[in-house]
């Protein structure tokens, strides 16, 4: 059985030290043991910044594909093969930017994708630009006056979307980080899973210690139901979208890919097919 080392390439990440993304990359590496997967079961599906990069540091398939794209490249290859479990990633920017009508598409649809967004609230990669992510005020070279627009709220959207599956929570917590991957890799549907993960060279404000002092726990609320969509969308409406934990899950929805009729259950590539063959299966 594989163990969370087995699912490490030996790419050197060159992530600034400190970097939140190297904890995500740590729990995506333990919840994929955790669940019993093998790395040939697996694939990670990036899209462009610094988050990115992490399809390149996991030993599974992995496709390090095109800003705001990571998705539609993730639902394509599960469709084609069902048995694959799929983790797609990225940033702030890459999922709530250029990349969000696939994102509110990807969540609506319900394809069985765990999408894990690495939100530092910046853009990094490209040197620190306000994403659409950072709150209002925020100074940056793209902002030096401070962004006068307030920011994205993704997930009360993912849940006006129809979402099954949203979580949130911070790269310093790997244990309740991995928890929730894993309960994403479980759900049988899309999981949208937001990790606080600081950009410690290009934010100052939105530090490991800030997110520490004004992040709730969902744990800490008596009596909260992760099964209730109106408390989860009041949650996070009264806290500023600030909650660590479960936040909405639904049971009930069938997936997207179990729903699709005139294809095979197991992918074509289990059923000892040429690829002419299968294509014309396909047609
Ligand atoms: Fe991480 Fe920021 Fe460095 Fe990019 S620039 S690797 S997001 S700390
Ligand atoms: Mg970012």
């Amino acid at each position: 059985m594989a163990t969370f080392k087995d699912f490490r390439n030996s790419v050197k990440p060159n992530w600034c030290p400190g970097c939140g993304d190297f904890s995500v990359q740590a729990a995506i590496q333990r919840a994929a043991a955790n669940v019993g997967l093998e790395p040939e079961n697996l694939a990670v599906v990036s899209g462009i910044g610094c988050s990115g990069r992490i399809s390149g540091y996991i030993n599974a398939y992995g496709v390090h594909g095109i800003h705001g794209r990571a998705l539609p490249i993730a639902q394509g290859l599960k469709m084609a093969n069902r048995e694959l479990t799929v983790i797609a990633s990225g940033g702030d920017g890459d999922g709530f930017a250029i990349g969000m009508s696939h994102t509110i598409h990807a969540i609506r649809r319900n394809m069985d994708i765990t999408y894990i967004v690495m939100d530092n609230q910046i853009y990094g990669l490209t040197k620190g630009q306000t994403s659409p992510r950072s709150a209002e005020g925020f100074v940056t070279k793209s902002t030096p006056k401070g962004s006068i627009e307030p920011s994205m709220k993704p997930l009360e959207l993912a849940l006006a979307a129809g979402a099954t599956f949203v979580a949130q929570t911070m790269s310093s917590d790997l244990k309740g980080m991995t928890s929730l991957i894993e309960q994403g890799l479980k759900h049988k549907g899309f999981s949208l899973i937001n990790v606080f993960s600081p950009c410690v060279t290009f934010n100052k404000v939105n530090t490991y210690d800030w997110f520490k002092e004004h992040v709730k726990n969902l744990s800490d609320i008596e009596g909260y139901d992760p099964h209730n969509r109106i408390a989860a969308m009041r949650v996070l409406m009264e806290t500023e979208g600030l909650v660590n934990g479960l936040i909405y899950q639904n049971t009930e929805r069938q997936s997207y890919e179990s729903m699709v009729k005139g294809f095979k259950e197991e992918g074509l590539v289990k059923q000892d097919l040429t690829i002419e063959e299968a294509k014309f299966q396909q047609l």
